[in-house]
């Protein structure tokens, strides 16, 4: 049996999954963002993501390449704060190494997702263990990995990729902020999970939604 490739139709659905969850936790994920930085966590990434989906009703892109460069541009350029280049340079990240093909496999499509964070990492000089969206993304795509390595589908591993992202999101609670506006927290952060890791988190969660539902 054939696992079914990564295509634009699914990587479509993923993108307005997770508008859609994000535009649901707008609130929370602001919520989150007032008790270590300036609250405007969830009101950036809604924003962001409702031109994210405008763009694509307005000029559906062409092939995988187009979409994701279009979504990292449109977050780039709508998204104030530190999340909008975060973001963007995720997606950009992935464009690039996409391919030219119309479909992707299981492992094409993890090596992708793993050079958008490695864009992260170097934009925002983030490490492990600094309260970050890192922290939920990392663990994530290390487990996807293993899962596929083990021999499992694309469904399986994002399933558990999702698993890893919420355990890491959660063990942000714990961790003094070593970057961006919560670091100036220092030891105050300690008690709140951070709003980055818990936006990441969402992402990796509506790729396992979007794959479950089209695969
Ligand atoms: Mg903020």
């Amino acid at each position: 049996m054939t696992e079914p490739a990564v295509d634009l139709d699914l990587l479509t659905r993923w993108v307005r999954e997770f508008a859609r969850v994000i535009g649901e936790n707008a609130g929370y994920l602001s919520d989150l963002d007032a008790a270590i930085g300036d609250a405007d966590h969830g009101i950036n990434m809604q924003r962001g993501m409702t031109a994210v989906v405008a763009a694509l009703d307005e000029s559906p892109p062409a092939d995988m390449t187009a979409l994701c460069k279009q979504v990292g541009m449109t977050l780039v350029k709508s998204v104030g704060g530190a999340s909008g280049p975060l973001y963007g340079t995720f997606f950009l990240r992935m464009a690039a190494a996409m391919g030219s093909g119309d479909s992707v496999d299981a492992a094409g499509f993890a090596k992708a997702l793993r050079a958008g964070v490695e864009g992260v990492v170097q934009r925002g000089r983030a490490e492990a263990g600094d309260k970050t969206m890192f922290d939920a993304l990392a663990p994530a795509l290390d487990a996807l990995d293993a899962v596929l390595a083990a021999g499992s589908g694309l469904d399986a591993a994002l399933t558990e990729a999702t698993v890893s992202a919420e355990t890491g999101r959660d063990a942000t609670e714990s961790m003094v902020a070593r970057k961006g506006r919560a670091s100036y927290l220092g030891q105050r952060s300690v008690g709140h999970i951070d709003p980055g890791a818990t936006s990441a988190a969402m992402l990796i969660a509506a790729a396992a939604t979007a794959f479950a539902a089209g695969g």
